[in-house]
């Protein structure tokens, strides 16, 4: 295969609203960087609390026919959505490439779990189905129904700019919301290109609105009265912040937040496998992955094993511009981030962790000025370290030897992040006792990123989640509208008289 067209759209982001691009107050804007250049590529727009006010009102305007049309035929307009996608699949993924600096194919893998989630989407009519209770009393009947909540809201990170508004947008539009998505400002191009595609779709107009900004458009929709619901995936302050400001307001909140994932290896395991499994999971996307593995769990004798052919992997990373199509891992998104990323490995060296592999200073040639930086791996790394505790969020390999599993139950489980987990072993006793003592919300058993698939949901413990709801799945549909029940009876079937007693069966 030869190197994919690369995204190189020169003019501003702006914002998507009543079906239309606009710049809106257009005030305000901030550079997109080529992260493999590192030289500035675009302009994005920070929108205005107006600007959130007025994709608010045009939501707001448009949700109750959406809502009201027969879930069959919102999920046709998902259909054409989900064939344009599949259509231009690859054009998405160069954009995410050009933008967050991911490999092509891990980029097209994104896209791929995102359409993943607009087909179980598609399904709609089956999952809003609700309950009935025939004869609930004499000559009475009692169902439930779900209904959309109306306009809601979702706040996304830069690291799947595709992936993560899918597991929002497509199951809210499903079940008859209206949905604004603000993305990250690191990464805008997609949204914008999704919400095209929804509209030649045949997606009415102000559905689906896109308000690109920071704070002050995150905080205009948590104040917002009309926006219902906010879905977030982030760094835990951050979803903290939302989770709080949000209820405070009365809205909903689901708030994912930030990881910090284990991979036990248990002497038994398959040593190949699970040196491949850390230096994927460690080193994919430069780590930038809320289910990237950041910590290695080595027990008992593995470690002496699996320490060298860690390191020879580590070193041997091909590390390249993402559009190449050998390339393993591409740059950070930011300078900004690379640095924070090289910062803290200084920070491991102090703590007197073993720095087996020093990815800091990386350069790749021809793209000297790009936000890479190499693989790192460390060894005897204490649970007392910054670099154990702390969300690196970048290619950093923290090992940790221990004697037995229940000390590794016990360190993952005594972590303030559960998001995801994993263990390697050959032993079905071991690897049920893992998965069921483990305080962790997604664990993989030999699967180092164990993302659940589009009808599993998905959502960390502790720190990880605030609020009760996972993401997408039946856990989305029950997030995205709210039950009602219904009891019904007609005058002629039950005999009259007031009742003054508590109603019972009959
Ligand atoms: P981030 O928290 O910096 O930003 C997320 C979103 O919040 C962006 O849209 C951003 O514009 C907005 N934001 C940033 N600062 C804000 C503030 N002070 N007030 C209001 N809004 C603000 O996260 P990021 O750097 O874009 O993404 C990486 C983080 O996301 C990592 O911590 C990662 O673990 C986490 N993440 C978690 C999951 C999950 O499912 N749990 C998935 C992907 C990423």
């Amino acid at each position: 295969m030869g190197a994919p067209e690369a995204f190189t759209q020169t003019t501003d982001v702006g914002h998507w609203i009543g079906g239309a691009p606009t710049r809106g107050s257009g005030t305000r804007s901030q550079t997109v960087w080529n992260p493999t250049t590192g030289a500035a590529a675009r302009q994005v727009l920070l929108a205005s609390e107006a600007d959130v006010a007025a994709a608010v009102a045009s939501a707001k305007a448009a949700q109750p026919a959406w809502g009201d049309m027969a879930p069959i035929r919102r999920a046709r307009v998902l259909n054409a959505f989900l064939a344009l996608l599949n259509q231009h699949r690859d054009t998405l993924a160069a954009m995410i490439t050009a933008e967050h600096g991911k490999v092509f194919s891990d980029a097209q893998g994104e896209v791929t779990r995102g359409i993943d989630i607009v087909e179980f989407a598609c399904g709609i009519p089956q999952l809003l189905k609700g309950d009935f209770s025939d004869q609930a009393s004499a000559g009475i009947d009692n169902w439930t129904l779900r209904q959309p909540l109306g306009v809601v809201a979702g706040i996304t990170p830069f690291n799947f700019p595709c992936m993560v508004p899918c597991w929002m947008f497509p199951v809210a539009l499903a079940c008859g919301n209206a949905f604004i998505l603000k993305p990250s400002e690191r990464d805008p191009s997609a949204s914008l290109f999704m919400a095209e595609l929804l509209k030649q779709a045949g997606l009415p107009d102000g559905v689906f609105s896109v308000v690109q900004g920071d704070k002050v458009a995150v905080d205009a929709l948590l104040a917002h009265p009309d926006v219902r619901a906010v879905s977030f995936v982030g760094s835990t302050p951050i979803a903290q912040h939302i989770y709080e400001t949000g209820a405070k307001h009365g809205k909903r909140v689901q708030a994912l937040g930030g990881a910090k994932n284990h991979m036990v290896v248990m002497p038994d395991a398959d040593l190949e496998q699970a040196v491949d499994a850390l230096v994927g999971s460690a080193y994919g996307s430069a780590g930038e992955r809320c289910m990237a593995i950041s910590v290695a769990v080595l027990v008992g004798a593995v470690a002496d094993q699996i320490m060298p052919m860690l390191a020879e992997r580590t070193k041997a990373l091909k590390i390249k511009n993402g559009l190449e199509p050998d390339a393993e891992m591409g740059p950070i998104v930011t300078r900004e981030a690379r640095d924070r990323i090289e910062k803290m490995i200084g920070v491991g060296v102090e703590e007197g962790a073993k720095l087996v592999v020093d990815g800091r200073g990386h350069k790749v040639a021809g793209f000297e000025n790009g936000f890479f930086t190499g693989g790192t791996l460390f060894d005897h790394v204490q649970p007392s370290m910054r670099i154990y505790k702390e969300e690196i969020f970048g290619p950093v390999l923290a090992c940790v030897r221990v004697g037995t599993l229940a000390e590794a139950v016990q360190l993952v489980n005594e972590h303030e992040f559960g998001n995801g987990v994993a263990c390697f072993t050959r032993d079905g006793g071991t690897a049920r006792e893992f998965a069921r003592r483990i305080q962790v919300g997604m664990v993989g058993i030999n699967v180092p990123i164990p993302v659940p698939m589009a009808w599993q949901g998905f959502g960390g413990w502790k720190k990880s989640l605030f609020g009760d709801m996972h993401a997408y799945g039946e856990e989305g549909v029950r997030f995205y509208t709210r039950q009602k029940s219904v009891m019904q009876r007609w005058p002629d079937s039950t005999p009259k008289g007031a009742e003054f007693a508590m109603p019972v069966a009959r």
